[in-house]
């Protein structure tokens, strides 16, 4: 395919792993550089996404990359394929805080207590 200077900044879906168009991208040189795509990185999906809830990806601590404050790169996290959404008033209660991201990862114990809550 050709090449041009402009490019679909597009994520892929975390939990789908489907391909989402989220906008633009230009060449600043305005050059033929860029493929029709460029993968800009990984975030939740329009159709994975529910309003006021957070999607929770249960994921193996032992095989995912923790970094040192504890948070998990979407990269490096080793997901076992379980998920749950979550009212984010009621992640909010549990965890003391509000999360700006569509989703967040959590090992099988707190995956195994937000079942058990829900
Ligand atoms: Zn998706």
């Amino acid at each position: 395919m050709e090449k041009s200077y402009v490019s679909l900044d597009t994520k892929i879906c975390i939990f789908c792993g489907k391909q989402f168009e989220i906008g633009i991208i230009l060449d600043k040189r305005l050059k033929n550089t860029l493929e029709k795509n460029t993968i800009t990185g990984i975030d939740l999906c329009p159709e994975c996404t529910k309003e006021d809830y957070i999607l929770l990806i249960e994921i193996d601590e032992d095989k995912s990359s923790i970094e040192s404050d504890e948070s998990v790169k979407p990269e490096n996290a080793y997901k076992t394929g379980r998920a749950i959404y979550v009212k984010m008033k009621h992640f909010q209660k549990i965890f003391g805080t509000t999360s700006k991201n569509k989703f967040s990862f959590i090992n099988e114990r707190g995956y195994n207590k937000f079942q058990n809550n829900l």
